[in-house]
């Protein structure tokens, strides 16, 4: 437990108690009982702050009552699969204290429609992420998932077909059966990649069986399970060549990677926010061209009966607004962070493929993921190595989880040692060095054999 760490919430903690006096107090200003509430609780600001200073005190374990703190991005080097790309940025924290009241975009909204907020720059952000893209129209999901369930249920009717990988995430197929349709998965073949022909050979065996094309076709950029990276250009083709939609799944990619739909030949670009755009959940990005605009993004026809009322300006695959405070405002203050960053991915996977060198010296350590990679999510495949050496641990496969911790590395699958995931994604040189060497040190400390470099 760093104490420091614990000293900082606390301080955040007080400074925020500070600010519901305000919340509480006449626009005048402060009463009597409130200005000594205040200087109360100004002095026990500065306690802390000393404290902090001077590391000393005793560290405190909750933000609430039975809410652990979480100091994971913090206190510890966080190698989980899935939190990397989301990890927020200083801005975007900061934005979410600003802006964490509930509806709080809509302090400003003159049209009714989220997208055309002008105070924050709404509109502004939504231009930008669709150039960003390389799309011509975005709206703001709660979630990549919510992207692929505004193109389903504006796509499909019931029956349809839609082409998926067979690697594609649990949340594809869910969008699918929520609008009635049948999944036909692609194989991804014993390289367990996704090419343009696999897919064309697929589409032919629907047209066979069904004497139908199907109407959608959600492949992603990189699959969640391996992370490795599919031919979406090779798809984008075959779908131009058969006339079908393809929805590029870029939840990992997104914010990471450079992207450009357009020119991969995606007819949607769906993104997550917090899986790769550093922004809090749920959020996500769906993106189109202004042939689908029309279609996906149509405004609502329906009519009240008896009153007659409409809401033409609202956009039902969007239940109207989407994202209407915290969220959003964390993907905005983030967002000239993420344009930045993904002009350095290359340097992100450079270091995944140091890693992962150096973690293959250990003998009997394999990567089940594509190699040389391609992304900074990897499987790695363990049974040879420390799966070995929790045969017979007290601890069993605990004991790697153990040993991780002890030197400062959280977020891996706690208790396997077989078959599992990590993500290097963001992980400073001097981060992906002590990773690299603490686990060499664990090898080596279980006598397991380490390759010299
Ligand atoms: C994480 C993930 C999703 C789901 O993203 P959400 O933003 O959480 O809805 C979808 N597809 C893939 C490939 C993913 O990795």
């Amino acid at each position: 437990m760093n104490l420091r760490v614990r000293k900082l919430y606390e301080a955040l903690f007080a400074l925020e108690d500070l600010r519901d006096i305000f919340r509480q107090a006449l626009p005048g200003g402060l009463d009597e009982s409130e200005e000594e509430q205040l200087s109360n609780g100004i002095a026990r600001v500065e306690t802390i702050i000393k404290d902090l200073k001077e590391g000393r005190g005793s560290p405190i374990k909750y933000a609430e009552d039975k809410i652990e703190l979480r100091t994971r991005e913090e206190e510890f080097i966080n190698i989980n699969p899935i939190q990397p790309g989301g990890r927020l940025t200083a801005e975007a924290r900061k934005t979410l204290i600003a802006y964490g009241d509930g509806y709080s975009v809509c302090d400003m909204c003159l049209e009714g429609r989220l997208d055309k907020i002008r105070k924050p720059a709404v509109d502004e952000f939504h231009a930008e992420l669709a150039d960003f893209v390389g799309m011509d129209e975005v709206r703001v999901v709660p979630g990549a998932r919510r992207g692929f369930q505004a193109v389903t249920s504006s796509l499909l009717e019931k029956g349809d077909v839609v082409i998926v990988s067979d690697l594609g995430h649990y949340t594809e197929y869910l969008a699918v059966e929520t609008a009635g349709g049948v999944i036909k998965e692609v194989p991804s073949g014993p390289k367990n990649i996704i090419t343009g022909d696999a897919v064309a050979d697929r589409i032919e065996s629907v047209k066979k069986e069904t004497g139908k094309l199907p109407k959608l076709i959600i492949i992603e950029h990189f699959d969640y399970s391996f992370g490795n990276e599919h031919d979406v250009y090779g798809v984008g083709k075959v779908a131009k060549e058969y006339d079908i939609p393809f929805l590029y799944n870029g939840a990992y990619s997104v914010g990471m990677v450079p992207v450009n739909g357009k020119n991969i030949g995606a007819d949607f670009v769906v993104g997550s926010g917090h899986k790769g755009m550093a922004s809090v959940a749920p959020s996500g990005i769906l993106a189109t061209t202004d042939e689908w605009t029309p279609k996906v993004f149509r405004s609502s026809q329906i009519v009240g009966d008896v009153t007659g009322r409409r809401f033409e300006n609202k956009e039902p695959a969007m239940l109207g607004c989407t994202l209407m405070g915290g969220t959003l405002l964390s993907m905005m203050a983030s967002f000239p962070h993420v344009k930045e960053r993904v002009k350095r991915w290359d340097a992100e996977v450079k270091k995944s493929n140091y890693f992962i060198n150096e973690f293959l010296r250990i003998a009997g350590n394999k990567i089940s993921s594509e190699y040389p990679r391609k992304h900074t999510l990897s499987k790695v495949d363990t049974r040879d190595s420390f799966d070995r050496i929790a045969k017979t641990h007290k601890r069993r496969g605990y004991f790697l989880s153990d040993e991780l911790k002890r030197k400062g590395i959280v977020g891996e699958f706690a208790g396997s040692t077989r078959v599992w995931k990590l993500n290097t994604y963001g992980l400073s040189w001097d981060r992906i060095k002590y990773l690299s060497e603490t686990f060499i040190e664990i090898a080596e400390k279980y006598a397991l054999s380490v390759k010299r470099n």
